[in-house]
Parts: structure tokens; C-alpha cells; sequence
């Protein structure tokens, strides 16, 4: 899932300024699961931005924000609202957020900074493990990504820094490469740690993105 916070209150009254009628869009998706723009934020963002002097046209929460169809669809069933409007307020990821700006010529507002794509520990508590980086290095270091999961982002580690198994950029953090090592081991493969590997082409994290099924 895409990892997003809300941005600082002040910060999202600024962006406001020039105009006082504001429609908010969350997703009911993502940003629901780590609580940056779910139904109870965009009702808490509701009653924020009210104190704060402004007229709040109406709410919705869109499911799938970054489906693009469907956010034009659900919007136009709100036009009247939306029309009103002298902004559109997103909290959602940045994909959500451009998927309500290539829906509508209304002024739109990020309400979020995404972060990561994020795996779920727990509930509330997401960790990076995957960077998209376009060409997928996990067959030969034993499910852990050294792209995301090494601070340095090494193919070959560890770099000289690790300590005790420790990461050297923040020792709260076992080293990549050593859990790298020690999965390899367990499954009699830590020949494949003799290769060196070849410095990534950064053709595969070319962007923008674009993927057509069946062509
Ligand atoms: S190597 Fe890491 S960043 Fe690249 S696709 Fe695989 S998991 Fe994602
Ligand atoms: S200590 Fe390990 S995880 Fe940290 S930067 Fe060095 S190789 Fe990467």
C-alpha cells in the first residue's frame, strides 16, 4: 500500500488562502489504512477547517482513488458541490491526489506527503521493503531487498559501517546484507554471494510509468 501523512494543519490552511469554500476528498483505500484521509479524517479535516473560518461544500470518499474513471465518475455525481467550491482538498496518496486534478479543472490541494510503498506490520505500523526499482533483485539475495532494506541501497554488502550485524546509518536496524547472508545460509546458497553484482541500470526506474496489458 502507498504510505501517506497528513501534512500540518497550518500548512493545508495556507495552501487555502484566496479562497474560503473547500470540497474534501479522501480514499477509502491507502489513505484510509494509514489514517491520512479515511472517513474519519475527512470528517476531522471537516470540522478543522470549519474553526478555521472556512465553508466546507461537501465531502466525499472516493473508493480507489487512483482509478481515474472512477474519480471523474464520483465527482460528477457531486458536481453541484464540487462546483461550489473555490478548491478540492485531497488526502490521498499523490497518485489519488493527480487523479482528481486530471479529473477536474478546480484548483486542487494536497493534503498528504506520500511516503513509501509500505508492508503492514502491524496495524498503524508500515515498513518499506520494495522501491519499484523496475528490476527485481530478490532471487538472489534471499527474499530482502538491498535496494530498499540497505540504508545505502549496497547490491554488494556489507559496506564497512556495519557493526555487530548492526546498520551503521541507524543501528536500531539489523544490517540488510547480514539478514541477506543469513537467509542464504539457511537455504545452502551463500555461494551466490561470491558474484559481484553489476551496478544497477537505472533504465528500469525510468518514469514516468507506463504499463498496457496485451500490447
Ligand atoms: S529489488 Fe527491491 S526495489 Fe527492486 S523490485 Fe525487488 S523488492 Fe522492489
Ligand atoms: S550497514 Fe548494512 S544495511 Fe547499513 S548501509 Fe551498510 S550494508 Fe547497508
Amino acid at each position: 500500500m502507498i504510505v501517506s501523512t497528513q501534512k500540518p494543519l497550518e500548512q493545508i490552511v495556507s495552501a487555502l488562502d484566496g479562497g474560503s469554500r473547500v470540497f474534501i476528498i479522501g480514499c477509502s483505500k491507502c489513505a484510509t489504512v494509514c489514517k491520512s484521509g479515511g472517513e474519519e479524517e475527512v470528517f476531522r479535516m471537516q470540522e478543522a477547517l470549519a474553526d478555521a473560518g472556512k465553508e466546507i461544500t461537501g465531502t466525499i470518499v472516493i473508493d480507489e482513488i487512483c482509478h481515474m474513471l472512477r474519480t471523474g465518475r464520483d465527482l460528477r455525481s457531486r458536481q453541484e458541490q464540487v462546483n461550489q467550491a473555490d478548491f478540492l482538498l485531497v488526502l490521498s496518496c499523490g497518485a489519488g491526489i493527480q487523479s482528481v486534478a486530471e479529473v477536474s479543472e478546480k484548483k486542487v490541494v494536497a493534503g498528504t506527503d506520500s511516503k513509501f510503498l509500505g508492508n503492514i506490520r502491524r496495524f498503524g505500523q508500515f515498513e518499506q521493503r520494495c522501491s519499484l526499482c523496475g528490476d527485481c533483485r530478490l532471487n538472489e539475495t534471499g527474499g530482502v531487498c538491498p535496494v530498499t532494506v540497505c540504508a545505502k541501497g549496497l547490491l554488494n554488502g556489507p559496506c564497512g559501517g556495519m557493526v555487530d550485524g548492526a546498520c551503521e546509518v541507524d543501528a536500531d536496524n539489523r544490517c540488510a546484507w547480514v539478514t541477506i547472508y543469513e537467509r542464504l545460509e539457511l537455504q545452502a546458497r551463500v555461494g551466490t554471494l561470491s558474484r559481484i553484482t553489476p551496478a544497477r541500470d537505472f533504465i528500469h526506474e525510468a518514469h514516468p510509468g507506463n504499463l498496457k496489458l496485451g500490447k
